[in-house]
């Protein structure tokens, strides 16, 4: 613990503290492992808040970036590049008919993802955009009006207008907040940051009937779900529905910042030249890196390993619900997983830490659970005897 607490003394000498931060400082990671600096091996259940979606430091994405540092790191967005151009196509040939915008963030791309909406409203006086509460969509002014929690508004007041929030998986709520102003709903198809709460697809697709009938915007935020951790590349594609705008971001880059806003059909139109920009959208370094990703999804077959590790580690989540009565539910989607406890979250966290397990706990009592899309049965077996070991100490 030396050299970490010597890091930690340096943070609070000189990094605002906007988080509130366990002491742990990673020093290196290889797939599912990471090291911190005292030497301590962990396995990583939570990689990079699922930015190292595909595990950290792949192979695959490691060379793009070496070779590609080595000829270009960046050129403005008023000159073309390959490497964007190629990135674009694969995300559009992986979704559906259109274009995308890039940006460096998720909350960046959902800012973008407003901005499409809010133009193809204007001239009709449509501005309003339904969000659903427990929502999480970035911290930007703009994007803390957006999400669904008092918490993130606090003391920022006075925020953007024109943003209003329904409950989530209640279609009726959102039929009654419709206005003649009402332009757009943005939704994660699976609230993560919410704790796990999944759409159902009667949901989703009545969604999309709303949004075809009354000439509106249908907005996914796939920030944390995009990327192959539902079982599909993209969460949508488990409802048969299509969006018209979808973001992106957290494991598009294995690693590097970057997000992406895509919209199909009429909507790819909607921005013109002056209407939106990022200087370092889409730089061929970070666009190098994601088609990285994209490729070893496929390559590697990993979105068949996702359904099929996820339904292992479910299995394994109920068996320890089985056993440990504050365990109430476990809800799963492939690699996307909460457990809700009847018990705070936070000790039992803390004690993954300690016994090498790095997980998450959202909501107060909530264990987020991401591993990366690359993980092996037995680093899933790893796993659950640590949980059923820590969770021992409180039953
Ligand atoms: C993390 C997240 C964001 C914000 O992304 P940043 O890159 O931190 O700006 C937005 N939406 C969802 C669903 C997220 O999980």
């Amino acid at each position: 613990m030396k050299k970490t607490e010597k890091v930690v003394q340096m943070y609070d000498k000189y990094i605002m503290e906007t988080y509130t931060r366990v002491p742990l400082c990673l020093e290196k990671a290889k797939g599912a492992r990471v090291w911190d600096i005292d030497g301590k091996e962990y396995l990583d259940f939570f990689p990079g808040w699922a930015v190292s979606g595909i595990g950290h430091c792949h192979p695959r994405v490691v060379k793009a970036i070496s070779e590609q540092a080595k000829k270009l790191l960046h050129v403005s967005n008023n000159y073309y590049s390959r490497l964007q151009a190629d990135l674009a196509e694969a995300i559009i040939k992986n979704s559906f008919k259109g274009k995308v915008f890039f940006s460096n963030s998720g909350a960046e791309a959902n800012e973008a993802a407003v901005k499409v909406a809010r133009k193809y409203g204007h001239d009709k006086g449509r501005y309003e955009i339904i969000t659903m509460t427990k929502s999480f969509h970035g911290r930007t002014l703009a994007m803390i009006t957006a999400t669904g929690q008092d918490k993130v508004k606090k003391g920022f007041e006075p925020l953007p207008e024109g943003f209003k929030h329904v409950p989530f998986n209640d279609i009726g709520a959102v039929e009654s907040a419709i206005t003649d102003k009402t332009i757009g709903i943005m939704l994660e198809p699976i609230q993560c940051e919410g704790g796990i709460n999944i759409a159902s697809r009667e949901y989703m697709q009545g969604l999309r009937k709303i949004c075809d009938e009354k000439d509106m915007v249908l907005i996914l935020d796939e920030v944390q779900t995009g990327m192959g951790r539902s079982g599909k590349m993209f969460a949508y594609q488990n409802y048969d529905i299509e969006p018209d705008v979808m973001t992106l971001a957290k494991s598009l880059g294995g690693g590097l910042p970057i997000g992406a806003c895509a919209a199909r059909g009429k909507f790819a139109d909607v921005l013109t030249p002056g209407t939106h920009a990022s200087t370092f959208g889409g730089s061929p370094i970070v666009s190098a890196a994601a088609l990285a990703v994209f490729d070893a999804i496929k390559k590697e077959k990993l979105l068949q390993n996702t359904r099929k590790m996820g339904a292992y580690l479910k299995d394994e989540l109920e068996g320890l619900k089985a056993k440990h009565a504050f365990v109430k539910e476990i809800r799963a989607v492939a690699l996307v997983i909460g457990v809700e406890l009847s018990i705070k979250g936070e000790d039992i966290y803390k004690e993954c830490l300690k016994a090498g397990l790095l997980i998450n706990c959202t909501q107060g009592n909530i264990l987020r659970i991401m591993p990366p899309l690359t993980v092996t049965k037995r680093q899933i077996d790893e796993a659950s005897s640590i949980l059923d070991r820590v969770f021992s100490k409180f039953d």
